[in-house]
């Protein structure tokens, strides 16, 4: 669509929804934040603003915003799901991790080096599933509050040994807020201590019964370290994955999420994204957060050269101008020029953001000091 609501063109500007609202009312229209505007308005209150307005740009902006990731059931296919490792701290996240990528990954790849890029694939019974590798709630909440809804199944790991901890509660409770599925895996249960059946009784008291128990909640026991249970494990995200059909649209061009990002000295910018949908190749005109370009160079995880990147998988690529932050949205588009254009408005946007909040955080400091 070509129209703009005052909020988005509010966002554009890097200004409250109110200021636009009060300018309108000036000029006798009573707006609310939903309301759409037309080009005409834009134009003037664009005008007032000291900014150019145009219009290719900020069509495109409003489907990066809105459109992009809805699936055409038409032509969709089922893709891999995507699985969050979560749970309180020492319960075991990085050495499922470990456990289930040394068993999946280089056992079928020989000789594949697997390479940190923040997510990997396995193969579990002929289909894929992806793991994103930045355990820890703070990448899960940080890419939530930038947008980016990445995760299709979380699994919740819960030490037999030691139960529910604050963190686990934290867990499920992130989770819930983004509607999606749990799967417990209770861990450490070569422990001599541990204590499966407590740990199934305190979640239960948090709401996820076992279906042992008449609930709906998946629990495997699981030894993360012996490599218990880890197949189990993967059957049951499969089935997950099988009755909520994950599905996405190869076809078209590739949008998605960042995972990381970082400057190497010698690469430039290097970006690890996750693609939702479509397919990314060598050579695209990327829009990714602020930042824009066109791929250079696509790795996948286990450190090979590919040329395409499929949805559900996780790629590294070069050749963006600048780093762009975990949790931003990509966005493929036809030509550079385009892509160029819309990274540089995005920019642009931020800086002005990002200067008027340094504005006014050194004022309330300015009070403070008083
Ligand atoms: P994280 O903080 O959740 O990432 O936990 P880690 O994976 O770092 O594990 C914390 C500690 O628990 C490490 O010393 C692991 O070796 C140990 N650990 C993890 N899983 C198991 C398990 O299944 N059995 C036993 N005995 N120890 C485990
Ligand atoms: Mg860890």
């Amino acid at each position: 669509s070509g129209s703009l609501t005052v909020g988005q063109f509010a966002e554009k500007l890097g200004r409250p929804s109110t200021d636009i609202i009060k300018k309108l009312m000036v000029l006798g229209v009573m707006a609310t934040k939903n309301q759409d505007l037309d080009k005409d308005t834009i134009e003037l209150l664009a005008g007032d603003y000291g900014v150019r307005v145009e219009e290719e740009v900020i069509v495109d902006e409003a489907s990066f915003e809105d459109e992009g990731l809805e699936i055409d059931e038409k032509t969709a296919v089922l893709r891999p799901p995507v699985v969050t490792i979560m749970g309180h701290v020492d319960h075991g996240k990085t050495t499922l991790l470990d456990s289930i990528r040394h068993t999946k990954v280089t056992a079928g790849e020989a000789g594949g080096i697997t390479q940190h890029i923040g997510a990997y694939q396995v193969v579990h019974e002929g289909k894929k599933i992806t793991f994103l590798d930045t355990p820890g709630h703070a990448a899960f909440t940080t890419m939530r509050a930038r947008g980016a809804e990445i995760t299709d199944i979380t699994v919740l790991v819960v030490a037999a040994d030691d139960g529910v901890m604050p963190q686990t509660v934290e867990a499920i409770h992130h989770a819930r807020a983004a509607k999606v599925p749990i799967i417990v895996a209770v861990n450490k249960i070569d422990k001599p201590n541990a204590n499966p059946d407590h740990v199934m009784q305190e979640l239960s008291e948090q709401g996820l019964v076992p279906e042992d128990w008449g609930g709906d909640t998946i629990f495997v026991k699981i030894s993360a370290k012996k490599g218990i249970g880890i197949d189990d494990l993967l059957e049951m995200i499969l089935l997950v994955a099988e009755v909520n059909e994950y599905k996405a649209n190869p076809e078209k061009p590739a949008r998605g999420a960042v995972i990381e990002a970082e400057l190497d000295k010698g690469k430039g910018p290097v970006a690890t994204l996750l693609v939702q949908n479509g397919a990314l190749r060598i050579g695209d005109a990327i829009v990714v957060g602020n930042t824009f370009g066109r791929v250079r160079a696509m790795v996948n995880d286990l450190g090979r050269r590919v040329k395409k990147a499929t949805p559900s998988t996780p790629v590294e690529i070069t050749g963006l101008n600048n780093v762009p932050q975990a949790g931003d949205q990509f966005m493929v588009f036809e030509d550079e020029k385009k892509a160029r254009q819309i990274g540089e408005t995005r920019a642009e946007r931020a800086l002005i953001t990002e200067r008027k909040e340094t504005t006014s955080k050194v004022s309330l400091d300015d009070l403070f000091e008083k």
